[in-house]
Parts: structure tokens; C-alpha cells; sequence
């Protein structure tokens, strides 16, 4: 890997490049070999998506995800949508420009990881995956999806893997069909974005997906969408409803439901992934279980601090923060064992996450379980063979 390093540091501000460069720092590529890369929160969408998605914009309502989807998925008009939801800045012009990209799981997809040096994607269904479709729809398109998904991972099996979607609205349907992502279609785990319908993963009618996924021995990745309708209110303004902040209060809020409520007692083998470097939740861990010990609050159900829950049940990515300061205190707060690499394509772009990676200040160790092998653990995705 040629990465010039000045280069990369020309994109970190000042401050934060005195703070990376004293420490001892490895690079990717320290005895001419080059370190694997695996991606692990990699968004693509099927075409049989678009028409049921555009039925979701046309009927329109208070929901927030409307917005960032009228830009992917678009031609409704702006009486139907959310205030605020027309596009000015530069995100939303981008955002326009992304539906080609998540259609490509082949050639277009695969140029882009070999320019850059990315051996894997870890392919996911991108936001908000079935969970805004009626139910007998939301279940079919799942099955679709998966279909399709396994179709690309054996059409390159060396380079791409995937998480299986599931439709929470029919929990029993959805953990008959992780079971067969895992055992006939050999998928690596699932993914849900968020709530579905405004509920929870916590509330009972959903816990046959806990058990499956508990069960199957599956990682669950709870990617973000926007908050749920209870909670819209204050996100409806600036688009804070997004990736710059209201996805990561919806899914940390997720997490801290699923851990206050005591369901990982019930499910205590149960494996979660989360992005965004934790979704802020590393950086909030002291007070989390300095006010969030077990019995601290009546109504808790926790048996465990939650430090404890995400060293028993948690993994987080690095998902769309290339922050070499966040990544140093998720490594030192969580552990090494459990951070992965990820990009966020194509919402994010390949290069910057890269050259992020590359520039972080990581031991041969740690870099070696950030860029591939944890992921290898826990997705269990089979070692490179070169
Ligand atoms: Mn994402």
C-alpha cells in the first residue's frame, strides 16, 4: 500500500495530527505485506426495492426516514413529505446520486474496493431495509433480498458476505428465514435498522428474533434510522434527524433499551454489533454504569452494569467516523477485541475511511484485529487464502 502520509494528514486538523504522531505508530504495510481489509457495514439495495419504497413516499406521515429517501429513491412531490425535507446542501445532492451505487454488487462495486485496497464487503440491505412495508411485503422482500445477496456472494466469494434481512413485523416468519441465512444460504449474521413501527427489539413480540439470532449464534447488527415517531419532534428541524446526529440517538437509545430492560438476562449469548464507533454509547460507558447499575432506578430489569453487557454482548464498527481520537478511546474503553472496521459505503466514501485506517495509531496487533480479524471472528468469515 502506497499511502503518502502527508496526504492523509493533510485531511486531520493540526491538533489531531501532533496528538497521532509521537506515539509509535505501525503501518499498514510494515514488512511489505499488505494488512486485509474487511468492511463490515457495506449498504446495497435490490431493484424490486424502488417501487415499494416509492408506495412508502407517496404515502407519506409523520416518519422522518421519508426525507433521506425521497433524495435515493425520489419523484414524490414536497407536499407529501416532512417540513424541511427539500434538498439544499451538498449531503442531499450527494444522497441523490447514491441508488446506482447500492444497486452494484458486482463490477462497479468491486472497482471501488480494488482501487482502494478493500478485500471484503460485508454487504448489508441499506436503510430502511423491509421495515417500512406491510407485512406480507416486508416478508418477501426479505426473502428477496437474501436471495439475491447470496446470489453475489457466490458470485465472488472471496470478496463479498453478507447480513441477512429480516421483517420484524412478522417475528416468526423473520426467524424462520435467519434460520435459513445461516444454514442453507450460509450468510454471516443479520441486520435490522432500528425500530420498526416506532417498537423496540425489548418488547416480548419481538424476542423470537432474539431467540433465533441467540440460537443460530448470529451477530445481530442494529444499524440506525431516524427516531422513532415518539421522539421526532425536535429532529424535525436542520435535518438533525441524520447521520450527523438523530440516527445515533435512535440507535443508542435502541441499545440502552435492550440493556435496561433486562432482555440480554433472557438472551446472555446473544450477539450485537452496532457502528458509528458505538453510536457515542463508549464515550457516555462511566456515567452509564455509574447511574445505570443494576437496581440503581426502579423499573430497571439489569443484572449487569452495562460496561459488563458490552463486554459479554457487544461488538461496535467504525462505521462512518474516521476519528483517530474516537477510535484510540473505543479501543481503550471497550477493547481491542471488539472494534471492527467498516466504511458505510457508499453513504461514505472509500477513500477517506481508508486512508483513516491507515493513518491510525495502532500496534501491529490491533491493526491487524481492526482491519480483519475480529470481523473474521465474529462474522465468522472465512481467512484470506493468500
Ligand atoms: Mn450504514
Amino acid at each position: 500500500m502506497n499511502i503518502n502520509r502527508r496526504m492523509v494528514l493533510g485531511g486531520i486538523s493540526t491538533a489531531a495530527a501532533a496528538a497521532v504522531l509521537p506515539v509509535e505508530i505501525s503501518r499498514p504495510a510494515p514488512d511489505g505485506t499488505r494488512v486485509r481489509k474487511i468492511a463490515t457495514e457495506e449498504a446495497f439495495v435490490i431493484p424490486e426495492m424502488i417501487g415499494p419504497l416509492r408506495d412508502v413516499l407517496r404515502r407519506g406521515g409523520p416518519n422522518l426516514d421519508l426525507k433521506l429517501l425521497a433524495l435515493i429513491y425520489g419523484e414524490v412531490s414536497a407536499a407529501a413529505l416532512p417540513s424541511g425535507a427539500m434538498p439544499g446542501a451538498n449531503r442531499d445532492a450527494f444522497a441523490r446520486t447514491l441508488l446506482p451505487l447500492l444497486l452494484d454488487i458486482d463490477a462497479g462495486r468491486l472497482g471501488d474496493m480494488d482501487a482502494n485496497g478493500v478485500d471484503v464487503h460485508l454487504l448489508s440491505l441499506g436503510i430502511p431495509g423491509v421495515q417500512m412495508f406491510e407485512r406480507d411485503t416486508a416478508v418477501a422482500l426479505a426473502t428477496l433480498t437474501n436471495d439475491r445477496l447470496s446470489e453475489a456472494v457466490r458470485r465472488h466469494p472471496t470478496r463479498f458476505c453478507g447480513l441477512a434481512a429480516f421483517a420484524p413485523q412478522d417475528p416468526n416468519a423473520a426467524a424462520k428465514e435467519m434460520e435459513r441465512a445461516i444454514n442453507s444460504l450460509k450468510l454471516n449474521g443479520f441486520l435490522v435498522n432500528s425500530h420498526t413501527d416506532n417498537a423496540y427489539l425489548d418488547a416480548p413480540r419481538f424476542w423470537p428474533i432474539l431467540e433465533a439470532a441467540e440460537a443460530l449464534d448470529a451477530p445481530l447488527y442494529i444499524h440506525p434510522r431516524a427516531p422513532s415517531d415518539g421522539m421526532a419532534a425536535p429532529f424535525g428541524d436542520y435535518r438533525l434527524e441524520g447521520s450527523a446526529w438523530g440516527y445515533g440517538v435512535e440507535t443508542g437509545t435502541h441499545v440502552m433499551r435492550l440493556i435496561f430492560s433486562g432482555v440480554l438476562d433472557r438472551f446472555p449469548r446473544l450477539r450485537i454489533v452496532i457502528g458509528h464507533m458505538g453510536e457515542a454509547l463508549p464515550f457516555w460507558m462511566w456515567r452509564l454504569d455509574f447511574m445505570g447499575a443494576p437496581g440503581s432506578r426502579a423499573g430497571r430489569k439489569n443484572q449487569l452494569k452495562p460496561s459488563e453487557y458490552f463486554q459479554r454482548n457487544f461488538a461496535i464498527t467504525t462505521s462512518g467516523v474516521e476519528d483517530p481520537l474516537a477510535l484510540r478511546f473505543a479501543i481503550d474503553k471497550l477493547g481491542v477485541d471488539h472494534v471492527m472496521w467498516a466504511i458505510d459505503y457508499p453513504y461514505q466514501a472509500t477513500a477517506p475511511a481508508v486512508a483513516f485506517l491507515d493513518a491510525a495509531s495502532l500496534s501491529d496487533q490491533e491493526r491487524a484485529k481492526i482491519s480483519y480479524q475480529n470481523a473474521e471472528r465474529i462474522f465468522r468469515i472465512a481467512p484470506s487464502r493468500q
